[in-house]
Order: structure tokens, then C-alpha cells, then sequence
């Protein structure tokens, strides 16, 4: 992929959240990062399928990268930094790129997408950078 030139948009069909299980990174079995398949050059993306009672089995940190987890569905137990909180659906946690962090799902599982980008990076957002266009869909009128 050429990152002077990227496509102006790729979908990427990853399926429904209970076949995330085909997916795996190292012994984490159910996370699929889509950075690669979507040629994403300002931040990493994974879907994380936690199955009941299943967890992270290390915690971790990052050199650069802030992280925010956004619990999509279910609910568990996030470790952060030596203190372990509850995580329910609606969540939306930020971790600094040195805190240690780690999750586990509870009796119902837990989908997980995760957003990764270099800390600090974010220079504009929202309404500094997103305008109206002419253009219309076709349920505009
Ligand atoms: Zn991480």
C-alpha cells in the first residue's frame, strides 16, 4: 500500500462480533487488528472477542501509543495500573502509554474495540477539521 496515495475508502467485512473467535494474535485468541487490512495510517484498531471469564494473560504498556477501549458489548474487570475497576457496556476507558493494563471478561463475555494512536498526536478534531460539503446521498433532498 502506497501511504502518499491511500484509496479514499476500503470496508473491511470482519463479520458478526461471534465469529471474531477465527481471529488471533499471538495466544489472544478472538483480537483481530484491522490496520493492515484497512491501510489505517493514524491509528490501529482491533476488535477484541472476550469470552466469558477469559482474559488478557499479561499485562502490557506501550512506548508512544494511547490507548481507549470501548466496551461494545458485556462487561468485566479492567486492571490499570494495580487497581482493578469494573468494566460494563457504555464504557469508554483511556490508558496513557506507560500504565500497565490488562482485561478480563466477565460471566457474559465482553466485546472490546480498542484504538490505539501516538499519544499527543491529535492536533485537530471534530469541528476543527470536518466541513459541509454541496455533495448529497441519496436520502438527502
Ligand atoms: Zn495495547
Amino acid at each position: 500500500m502506497n501511504l502518499d496515495t491511500p484509496a479514499p475508502f476500503q470496508i473491511e467485512h470482519l463479520g458478526p462480533w461471534e465469529g471474531m473467535g477465527r481471529y488471533s494474535f499471538g495466544p489472544l485468541v478472538g483480537k483481530v487488528f484491522t490496520r493492515e487490512t484497512l491501510g489505517l495510517t493514524s491509528c490501529e484498531i482491533s476488535l477484541n472477542l472476550v469470552k466469558a471469564g477469559q482474559g488478557m494473560p499479561f499485562l502490557h504498556a506501550h512506548n508512544q501509543n494511547e490507548e481507549v477501549y470501548i466496551v461494545v458489548a458485556g462487561d468485566g474487570v479492567f486492571h490499570l495500573d494495580g487497581q482493578e475497576l469494573p468494566i460494563t457496556e457504555g464504557d469508554v476507558v483511556r490508558v496513557s502509554p506507560s500504565a500497565a493494563r490488562g482485561y478480563r471478561a466477565g460471566d457474559h463475555g465482553m466485546h472490546l474495540i480498542c484504538v490505539q494512536a501516538k499519544a499527543g498526536s491529535l492536533e485537530q478534531a471534530t469541528r476543527g477539521d470536518g466541513y459541509r460539503l454541496e455533495a448529497k446521498a441519496s436520502w438527502m433532498v
